[in-house]
């Protein structure tokens, strides 16, 4: 089954019309698996198109994906797969997301970065300077401070172990319950007002799914702690946009620091870019590595070519 020597298989990569960076996706994709031809959809022969088995993908366009009569199943170069699981929705097409451990590393120290730059009074300072302001804040410890985190997977409990390095108070939510060391956990839909109500910071790493579209909402921001701050790393329709805005107009949010919007790039006219409650960043907490991902991508490739076994996939029913 293995495609080496002069015989290299045609393996596709699909991404999103105008995206920019598919050169450099096709050249880290095809130093990382050597055995394999790794080309755009345009490339192949119709004798490659009939016989495809696996594409790898990028929010792919869902006719491209149509025209693969044999395909079984996609590795998505993204952990967040809620737009493909849409667009290939009553298909029968097993979705393989990324799980990269640099990708966790790499979200968990964007979860650091900002919430130690809300622990330490960033907000304030921010404001301070523009008023020409010099005032120091009372020195708060870490310990004294409790970060909540929506989502315990592979970002989630990755985040929540650098925060408890960093001597905060973490406390987790996620779906199912489940034992971290070091952070208290809590589980289901009950039990979220627990976490919501003890927490000075909020982490937002939920997958978005039809659970969980909405849940930060008018009523779950009112279980907030009065002044507490919302760090959305996740995907803008978990949260109830204008929700979030009164939250913050009226306080009882204090900060919110936003990586993900429901029109991305941010339209210049958004209210966030001039909120003076938000930081606005442009997606960038946790990008993908091409050259990790490229890797697991290969491995998983090479021991379906091998044995024909396709790694577990995203469960169309729960969503992620
Ligand atoms: P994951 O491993 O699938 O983990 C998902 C977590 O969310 C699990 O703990 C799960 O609980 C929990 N969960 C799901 N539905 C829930 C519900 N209804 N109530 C409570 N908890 C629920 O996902 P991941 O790899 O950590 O990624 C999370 C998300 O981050 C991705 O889906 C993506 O949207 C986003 N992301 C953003 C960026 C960025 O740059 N901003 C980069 C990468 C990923 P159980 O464990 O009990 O199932």
């Amino acid at each position: 089954m293995s495609g080496t020597g002069n015989h290299r298989r045609a393996l596709p990569f699909l991404a999103a019309v105008n995206d920019s960076s598919v050169n450099a996706w096709l050249n880290a994709l095809q130093k990382a698996m050597p055995a394999e031809q790794v080309c755009r959809l345009e490339a192949m022969s119709d004798d490659e198109i009939a016989e495809c088995e696996v594409a790898i993908v990028a929010n792919p366009d869902p006719a491209a994906l149509a025209r693969l009569p044999r395909l079984r199943w996609v590795h998505s170069v993204w952990a967040g797969v809620e737009r493909l699981l849409e667009s290939t929705r009553g298909a029968d097409l097993r979705i393989v997301r990324l799980v990269d451990p640099q990708l966790a590393q790499t979200m968990a120290e964007a979860v650091l970065t900002w919430t130690l730059y809300l622990h330490r009074d960033g907000p304030t300072y921010q404001r301070q300077q523009s008023q020409r302001m010099w005032r120091a804040s009372d020195h708060v410890k870490p310990k004294q401070r409790t970060v909540g985190i929506l989502g315990l997977g592979a970002l989630g409990s990755a985040a929540a172990r650098v925060l408890c390095q960093a001597n905060f108070r973490v406390l987790g939510w996620s779906r199912e319950p489940v034992r971290l060391q070091g952070v208290e956990t809590f589980a289901g839909a009950d039990q979220l007002p627990r976490v919501l109500e003890q927490s000075d910071i909020v982490v937002c790493l939920l997958p978005l799914t039809p659970d969980t579209c909405g849940v930060l909402n008018h009523e779950t921001f009112g279980q907030l702690r009065a002044g507490a701050s919302f760090i959305n790393f996740a995907r803008a329709a978990i949260v109830d946009d204008a929700a979030l805005r009164s939250a913050l107009d009226t306080g009882r949010l204090g900060h919110a620091v936003l990586d993900v919007f429901h029109q991305e790039p941010l339209p210049a006219s958004a209210w966030q870019w001039t909120h003076e409650r938000v930081t606005v960043l442009p997606h960038c907490s946790g990008p993908t590595d091409r050259g990790t991902a490229s890797v697991i991508v290969a491995e998983n490739i090479a021991r379906f070519r091998r044995t024909g076994e396709i790694p577990e996939g995203v469960d169309r029913r729960r969503g992620y």
